[in-house]
């Protein structure tokens, strides 16, 4: 017996054949002509005047925190069904984090958990757009307007997506993406932050870069004036080769979009008829499919999991929630709160992410869909 088994791993980028020469032919290799051509795509994408390419989503939501000024004493509300990141660049500001539970139908912020955690301390609120499915952010807009609370959207997974028509950054002063290694737009590592907010702009532009007052590029190309440092910055800037993959790929992504919309949709009818669990993507939400989770009863999870890799299935669990992760654990006992998260902790304990990007075939598909009912009623 030697079948050749299977093999479907969990992601593949769509980059695609890409000449770098000409980008390799430019002297410098940082921040430069190409990171400027992509935040103007980026931004016009999103219908919004600015854009700043930075080496990460963390990189760039902390230092949108650092900018609003947010740190000790101030609380930031995160959803706990997350990735830890959103979490942590409220904590590398000094402030508190305050974990909201998720809405059970699609795993994004409860609005009415959110609005009993809204304090006079409440100085942001990050919404995640879980798995590429905006949260309500026109609510969410309303319950903070008449407060002096900022929101931050969390896009990593929500390049594409849209609500009622809207786009990220409609209703937020700013949206966050990642660009890392498994995005549907990935350049290995990196991000992004959109604002129409000029003031934010001109603060992202010093944090990243040392507080210079000129970049790198302006001061290569020309005539020579000596800079200042304005303020104590960070070093955060995105560089022209990645802006140069993220190009290559921004007039792909509804194409690129339509096929794994294809593909959830056959995942779909397949787990449909099989009576197995999943998140919902509302009828007035266009998802950006970033991930295709399942939700296993908890006890079979873990099993399921290492099934799934025996039999050449690329998994992954987003996320396991973040309050009941060790860090978080503490933290939460040395500030003296609880995390109400009932939900969060179910998602949690129940979920499998399979495999999902544009070069999946039906056979994949339907190779993973037979392994997870195959391990669902054998284990
Ligand atoms: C990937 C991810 C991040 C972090 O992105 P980086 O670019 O790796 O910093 C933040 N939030 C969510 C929900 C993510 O999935």
């Amino acid at each position: 017996m030697n079948k050749e088994q299977r093999q479907v791993p969990f992601y593949k980028h769509s980059i695609g054949d890409l000449d770098l020469n000409s980008v390799l032919k430019s002297p410098f290799l940082t921040s430069g002509p190409r990171t400027r051509e992509f935040e103007e795509c980026f931004a016009k994408r999103y219908g919004l005047p600015f854009a700043l390419g930075f080496t990460s989503w963390t990189s760039a939501a902390f230092l949108v925190l650092k900018a609003w000024g947010i740190g000790e004493g101030d609380e930031v509300i995160v959803p706990s069904m997350t990735f830890i990141a959103t979490a942590n660049v409220a904590l590398h500001c000094s402030a508190s984090v305050v974990f909201c539970d998720s809405d059970p139908l699609t795993g994004n912020l409860d609005l009415n958990h959110l609005k009993s955690l809204i304090s006079p301390k409440t100085k942001a609120v990050i919404p995640v757009h879980l798995y590429g499915q905006m949260c309500d952010m026109k609510a969410i807009h309303e319950l903070t307007a008449t407060r002096e609370i900022k929101i931050l959207e969390d896009c990593a997974h929500c390049v594409e997506g849209t609500r009622e028509g809207y786009l990220p950054g409609k209703w937020s002063n700013a949206a966050c993406f990642s660009f890392y290694a498994t995005k549907n737009l990935t350049c290995g590592e990196g991000g992004a932050a959109v604002t129409a907010d000029e003031d934010l702009l001109k603060q992202l532009k010093l944090l990243r870069l040392h507080g210079m007052s000129t970049s790198a590029a302006d001061r290569y190309e020309k005539t020579y004036r000596h800079w200042d440092m304005e303020i104590l910055g960070y070093k955060a800037n995105m560089n022209d080769l990645q802006a140069a993959l993220l190009l290559q790929q921004l007039p792909r992504l509804e194409s690129l979009l339509e096929r794994r919309e294809r593909h959830c949709q056959l995942y779909d009818r397949r787990f449909e008829k099989s009576g197995v669990e999943r998140p919902v993507v509302l009828p007035n939400s266009l998802s950006a499919r970033h991930l295709y989770t399942i939700w296993v009863p908890p006890e079979k999870r873990d099993n399921l999991i290492l099934f799934l890799q025996e039999k050449g299935v690329g998994v992954a669990v987003n996320f396991r929630a973040v309050h009941t992760l060790t860090y978080y654990r503490n933290y939460l006992k040395q500030v003296g709160k609880k995390a109400d998260c009932p939900v969060a902790e179910r998602i949690g304990s129940s979920t499998i992410t399979l495999p999902l990007y544009p070069d999946l075939t039906s056979d994949d598909i339907n190779y993973v869909c037979d392994q997870v009912l195959a391990g669902l009623a054998e284990l």
